[in-house]
């Protein structure tokens, strides 16, 4: 079975030969292409000592190169690490030193910033620009020309570092999460096609669109799992919800993953009425929830199925997912689930203690599978809170399942609100709130109070010129949910801090609240 990142592509350049893999902006590459760019990648980076087990930075937004770069590190047993272009200077600067990158490439939007910041990059000995060559960084294309493709073949086990990826910082400083080929691979190694649901498989001539940035697990598992099926991935720089249009009724696209803003932007784009949807199978979707409302509009306007997968970045990404069979456009109980465990993967919820809890009853989720991390990047500490002796992780996530299996996610453990004893999950006060007319968005945090230890606030955005007073927001959350989880106050806001993923950053809402107290 194969399971280093290497072995997948030397294999697919034999079974798929000159299909395509990627489309990038007109530009075609082949399975054997990928393969024999890689290994030009590959040699080039041992040229400049480049050893098993190095890490390599990348922070330029999606482009089939980064993929061939990936590889072509991976034929040497070096670990590429993307790096979220979305950040600024010093955020840049604080994962490409945590990840020690000898090497970084670099898009070419971002060449400006990195020659602001690359005097405080402790390990990066040479930079260059992933596309065309800039007065003081060599291109990296031109480069790679310059050395042969015969694939160096360094011995690799599907248990060493691979890859490393960042985790959003949704709750602190981003943490890398090092994955290795089994990670990545294992899980789905073992299953043949039957065992396979039909939104599992890619088909031979099908399209997906990578749509998401390659720096988030969702962008790179989807672009290595496409190359692992044979399939055809039209990668797009960054996402636009125009060109997402365009693309899907072009290339005939039959499956996109998007987070839940990404589905919102689409939504309201001028033109998706007019669009021909006929040829797009599969919306997948995931890391953050999706509010019922915007799951039916969904239904009823790209007419295809859906998936919801769960999962994270120290999983390798998707561990749970809700079926299309489980999506019922009439709303059903099941709906509000993330799903069951995939093939492979063991969940189950704990207290405090690592008590197993029965149904219904929330608690931490914890994980074990192949798909698990082998651990955080210089962060013993970490690491060791993180998974256990027998190899279970703790997502930092509550939640629960239910009588059959389906798990509900209660949001971040960290975000839970405690108000008089009870524990308050934000997002089910979000959901009693969100269906009301008048409002666009809305987040639930806890601030302090001096009676019940901590109240239930939310944070609201209006639609334009909708007004809504107070009471009345909580009279229409009180209609869904019991009094207790009901806000006591409200604020009024332009907009939610939100990270590139869509995930709300209540940490940046709760911060004056807490000031001195926390
Ligand atoms: P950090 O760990 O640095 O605070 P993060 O947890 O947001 O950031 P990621 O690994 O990108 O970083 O995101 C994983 C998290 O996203 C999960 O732990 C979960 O909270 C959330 N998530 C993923 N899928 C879903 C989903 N389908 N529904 C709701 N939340 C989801
Ligand atoms: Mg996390």
């Amino acid at each position: 079975n194969i399971v280093t990142i290497a072995d997948v592509i030397r294999q697919q350049a034999k079974d798929q030969g000159e299909a395509p893999v990627f489309t990038f902006e007109g530009q075609q590459m082949s399975y054997a292409q990928l393969d024999a760019g890689s290994s030009r990648a590959a040699n080039a980076l041992a040229s400049l000592g480049v050893n098993k087990g190095d890490r390599i930075a990348y922070m330029g937004k999606n482009s089939h190169l980064y993929f061939e770069i990936l590889l072509g590190a991976a034929k040497i047993g070096a670990v590429m690490t993307p790096v979220n272009w979305r950040l600024a200077g010093p955020e840049v600067t604080y994962i490409v030193n945590n990840c020690q990158a000898k090497i970084l490439f670099i898009g070419p939007e971002f060449v400006d910033l990195v020659k602001q910041i690359k005097s405080n990059f402790d390990h990066v000995e040479t930079i260059f620009c992933s596309e065309q060559a800039d007065e003081e960084f060599a291109g990296y294309p031109a480069w790679r020309d310059g050395f042969p493709d015969t694939d160096p073949m360094v011995a690799c086990a599907p248990d060493d570092d691979a890859l490393q990826l960042y985790t959003s910082g949704t709750t602190g400083h981003p943490k890398g999460a090092i994955m290795s080929g089994y990670s990545i691979f294992g899980a789905r190694a073992k299953l043949t096609d039957d065992d396979l649901a039909d939104w599992q498989k890619s088909q031979p001539g099908e399209n997906m669109l990578l749509a998401m940035p390659c720096f988030h697990i969702g962008g790179t598992g989807s672009g290595l799992g496409n190359m692992y099926s044979g399939g055809h991935a039209i990668v797009v720089r960054e996402y636009d919800p125009t060109q997402a249009l365009d693309f899907i009724e072009q290339y005939g696209i039959s499956k996109i993953f998007m987070v839940p803003a990404a589905i919102q932007i689409l939504l309201n784009h001028p033109r998706v009425g007019e669009v021909d949807f006929s040829k797009l199978k599969y919306i997948s979707y995931g890391a953050s929830p999706i509010p019922l409302e915007m799951m039916k509009q969904s239904i009823d306007m790209f007419g295809c199925e859906f998936i919801q997968m769960y999962g994270m970045t120290e999983t390798s990404g998707t561990i749970v997912a809700l079926p299309p069979e489980d999506h019922d456009p009439n709303g059903n109980d099941k709906m509000r689930s993330v799903g069951k465990p995939l093939q492979g993967v063991e969940v189950k919820i704990i207290d405090e203690d690592g008590n197993t809890l029965p149904a219904r009853e929330v608690g931490e989720i914890a994980t074990r599978s192949s798909f698990n991390m082998k651990g955080y990047w210089n962060m013993d500490e970490a690491t060791a809170a993180t998974i256990d002796a027998d190899g279970w992780l703790r997502t930092g996530d509550a939640g629960y399942f239910d009588e059959d299996g389906y798990l509900y996610i209660h949001d971040r453990v960290k975000d839970m609100i405690i108000s008089g004893g009870e524990n308050i999950y934000p997002a089910e006060v979000e959901n009693a709130i969100y269906g009301h007319p008048a409002i666009a968005d809305v987040a639930v945090i806890g601030v302090p109070d001096e009676k019940w230890g901590e109240a239930v606030k939310a944070c609201v955005v209006l639609k334009d010129a909708a007004e809504i007073s107070e009471t009345d927001i909580i009279a229409h959350a009180r209609t869904n949910i019991a009094g207790f989880k009901c806000p006591k106050s409200v604020d009024f806001i332009p907009e939610l801090p939100r990270n590139p993923s869509g995930k709300i950053l209540r940490r940046e809402l709760r911060a004056p609240y807490w000031e001195g107290k926390d």
